[in-house]
């Protein structure tokens, strides 16, 4: 770990230094006050964007024990605090001029990897293939942007001899300045995609931008192939130091012979300077290929010898780059990260457990370690404080290494096991029960025969959804309304049939103001998973007051009659007084609400009763995805306004006004009020075209091909034989019917699914829990993945085959799918 004092620092950031402690030193920086678990050594680095300022955690912290803030003031009342202030007019500035005093001062060679897709693995297994060559360091995780790279190479050690980076850019001028700090010797530009593409004038504008990564780079290397990379690339001055790959071309540096696929993975030849080489690597789809020979190439340039590559490519490691939560028996969740298995991935992983499971007991399942190229004393140590800082309830520690160091987790809830199977044979007597379960274990120790016994059996298909990918469609709504209006998720229905806790978790960690649900038991459901914002139900049934009341929940009254009820239920319960309620308004929709004639005796009773207050009154619009009706939604945000003016006047309290659900947000921005209503836009969903192409898709469904079968003409398919071949033809019968909501509509040719990369028709009937589809064109196997709706299908082409909305096919996916939440 680093270790700088906090005069370097000062100097390094050109700071104006307000040191209460001078001797204070420094290893790790702190960015999300969320993940603060250890203060010591920590500096905290306030940083400011839209709707998010770091300095006003600087409080909090500094009562949690953080001593060193990088920070543009020192927040009011703070000034006389022992704590180091380092005050910069641009923390982000300052913190990437420090990342470039530290590369500078560093004699390592530096690779850097940009480009559209990739960058994570190909980082990855040049580490992997090059770690035994020399002492490399290698940036964690897909660290990339303009805050990624600098907190990057914070942990680059002086006596690092390689480097291994990744750059990203979302838009144009990014790249000098990743450039500066960077400094690359040797750049590997992977290729180029879609990806951020609004925000340039044109792809070749992007490979130019992004080529700027390059600047001083003695060798860049890149996939002549590539096209639209070549046009860009062409056009840039110092021709000689690109060297490229290529299948077709023959005078390509190293020109591809012959990729030759087979089930276990695929054998690579090539010519090299001359030479014929080969390697072999234990993966057989393209990227994969593509992914490795960009590293082929790098490693030959590096002059390491093709016999030690040879075998290194033998050994490849699977990255997936993502944390799996899933269902557990006991009641318990789990969370699988058995690809990666250094100490920085487990911190990752424990923050995605804080994250996700804040109220339950956590137990830790880890293996030893491999390949941290850290002494195993000095390893389990900084292990062993990881733990304990990020309390940890109990662990089981797997395999001979960790085993040999029990002094080292003294006072810690540890046992320890000699193998897999020694454990496996002890899970059915532990108590798990409740728990959020982490799995963390190197590949060789077969850590799926774990997740196997805890993962409740469902069958094969399955609803994921990329939890990041929500994160960035909820701050990219956050861009559109103002910095004082709060937002409310609406989580009913299951969290439009993604889930519970888990989606309540994660937005309540990323600070959404409220959350709403469609009946009670939705909201004690989330309040039993320790959810502690503040929940609206939007329908409180009059049986369910009681537990309202009980577990904190806030009722939505439309009518005179329930406002009555509730009231006097408050009453009877004894419940506190100014019980929180919200107040819905009938503005045109004509579904729940109180009309405009009800107002006089609404607010005679509001001001007549001591059991309640309003905290928020509001409407809701009925068209506002559709702007052939925006004469009417004006209507609604007219009438809205002046009833809400009304209660306003009469009132002596102030209480929040809101209308807009995700359409709204995007189509009518001047009638935000103090709060705003977030539901299908969480999930990418909008009828909005242009907002469309900036949200990510956050949920896929995924099947399974079962069986291939081969059909001679005149042969039928399915019930009621509603199909009959005319000529041959290869079938796929798949794992979805229309008990999983893959409806029976979808029969006969209406549905279709991306299967191999290439979309295929149902044929026959749909069944209840399988279909068939044609796929004779297609190198289908068994096995195969099938996606019903995700990045290739979207769930508005579903729709439209099943005649419906998005809403409908995202709530009607039954609850046998099994859930799957994930987390890169
Ligand atoms: C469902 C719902 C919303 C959210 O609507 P989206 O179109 O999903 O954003 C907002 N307000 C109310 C009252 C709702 O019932």
């Amino acid at each position: 770990m680093p270790l700088y004092t906090i005069h370097q620092i000062a100097k390094w950031t050109g700071a104006t230094a307000q040191l209460k402690l001078p001797d204070e030193e420094i290893s790790d920086l702190i960015t999300d006050s969320r993940k603060i678990r250890n203060s010591d050594r920590a500096m905290f680095i306030a940083l400011e964007g839209h709707n998010h300022d770091g300095h006003t955690f600087i409080k909090g912290l500094i009562e949690k024990g953080v001593r060193n803030f990088l920070l543009r003031y020192v927040p009011e009342g703070l000034e006389k605090t022992e704590a180091n202030f380092l005050l910069v007019p641009d923390v982000l500035a300052s913190l990437q001029s420090m990342a470039t005093a530290i590369r500078t001062a560093s004699e390592a060679q530096i690779i850097a990897v940009t480009g559209s897709n990739g960058k994570t693995i190909i980082k990855e297994w040049l580490f992997h293939l090059l770690n035994s060559q020399a002492r490399t360091y290698r940036s964690p995780k897909s660290y990339n942007s303009q805050l990624g790279v600098p907190l990057s190479v914070w942990p680059l050690s002086p006596m690092a001899q390689l480097g291994i980076f990744e750059a990203g850019i979302s838009e144009p001028g990014e790249m000098e300045r990743l450039e500066k700090i960077l400094k690359p010797d040797i750049g590997i530009f992977s290729n180029i995609g879609s990806a951020h593409d609004a925000n340039f004038a044109s792809r070749k504008e992007k490979v130019l931008e992004k080529s700027k990564l390059f600047k001083d780079c003695k060798k860049v290397i890149y996939c002549s192939d590539h096209t639209e990379l070549c046009e860009g690339i062409d056009q840039l001055p110092d021709a000689s130091k690109w060297l490229s790959w290529s299948e077709s071309d023959t005078n390509a540096d190293l020109y591809i012979k012959g990729i030759h696929k087979s089930p276990d993975g695929s054998r690579i030849e090539g010519r090299y300077q001359g030479l014929d080489l080969e390697i072999e690597i234990p993966f057989s789809d393209a990227a994969s290929c593509e992914n490795a020979i960009h590293c082929w190439l790098c490693c030959l340039e590096l002059k390491v010898d093709n016999t030690v590559l040879k075998q290194a490519f033998l050994e490849l490691p699977s990255i997936a780059m993502r944390l799996e939560m899933k269902s557990s028996k006991w009641g318990s969740i789990f969370i699988s990260d058995v690809y990666n298995s250094d100490p920085e991935s487990l911190t990752i992983a424990f923050d995605f457990l804080h994250q996700q499971a804040p109220g339950r007991k956590k137990v830790l399942i880890i293996s030893d370690l491999l390949q941290s190229g850290l002494e195993n004393e000095v390893l389990y140590t900084q292990v062993a404080k990881m733990i304990a800082s990020h309390g940890i309830d109990t662990i089981h520690a797997i395999g001979k290494d960790i085993s040999a160091q029990p002094e080292l987790f003294e006072g810690l809830n540890i046992t320890f096991y000699p193998g897999t199977d020694d454990f496996v044979d002890k899970l059915d007597s532990l108590d798990l029960t409740d728990t959020a379960i982490l799995l963390k274990g190197a590949r060789h120790y077969r850590f799926e025969k774990i997740a196997a016994k805890l993962e409740v059996k469902s069958h094969e298909t399955t609803l994921n959804i990329h939890l990041n990918n929500m994160v960035e469609n909820l701050n990219e709504f956050r861009k559109r309304i103002g910095k004082e209006v709060k937002v409310m998720a609406m989580v009913k229905a299951f969290s439009y049939g993604s889930g519970s806790f888990e989606i309540a978790s994660l937005l309540e960690y990323h600070k959404v103001d409220y959350l709403a649900v469609a009946y009670t038991d939705e909201g004690v459901e989330l309040r039993k998973a320790g959810i502690q914002l503040p929940i609206m139900v939007l329908n409180p049934e009059p049986a369910s007051f009681a537990d309202v009341v009980e577990y904190q929940l806030e009722p939505e009254i439309y009518g005179l009659d329930m406002l009555y009820a509730f009231d006097q239920a408050l009453g009877d319960m004894g419940a506190d007084a100014n019980y929180p309620i919200h107040i819905k308004l009938e503005t045109g929709m004509h579904r729940l609400g109180f009309e405009e004639s009800d107002l006089d005796e609404l607010i005679e009773h509001l001001k007549g009763s001591s059991n309640i207050r309003v905290v928020s009154a509001f409407s809701h619009l009925a068209a506002s995805d559709e702007m052939s009706k925006e004469d009417f939604t004006r209507g609604q945000i007219e009438t809205y306004r002046s009833m809400s003016d009304r209660l306003a006047e009469e009132l002596d309290y102030p209480f929040l006004r809101h209308i807009l659900n995700s359409d709204g947000i995007l189509h009518y921005p001047d009638a935000q009020f103090d709060m705003v209503r977030l539901g299908i836009g969480l999930y990418g969903i909008t009828s909005n075209l242009e907002a469309r192409r900036k949200l990510k898709v956050v949920s896929e469904l995924k099947a399974t091909v079962s069986q291939v079968k081969y059909l001679k003409p005149g042969d039928k398919v399915g019930y009621g034989l509603s199909f009959t071949a005319d000529r041959d033809m290869k079938i796929a019968t798949i794992t979805i019917g229309y008990a999983d909501g893959f409806r029976r509509s979808l029969s006969n040719g209406r549905g279709r699914v991306w299967i191999a990369g290439k979309l295929h028709r149902v044929i026959g009937r749909v069944c209840m829990d399988m279909c068939m589809v044609d796929v004779s064109d297609s190198d289908v196997r068994q096995g195969d993945e099938v996606e019903i709706f995700g990045e290739h299908i979207s769930v508005y082409e579903l729709a439209t085959d099943l005649d419906t909305i998005p809403y409908e096919v995202m709530t009607g996916i039954s609850q046998r799918v099994k859930r799957k939440y994930i987390f890169e």
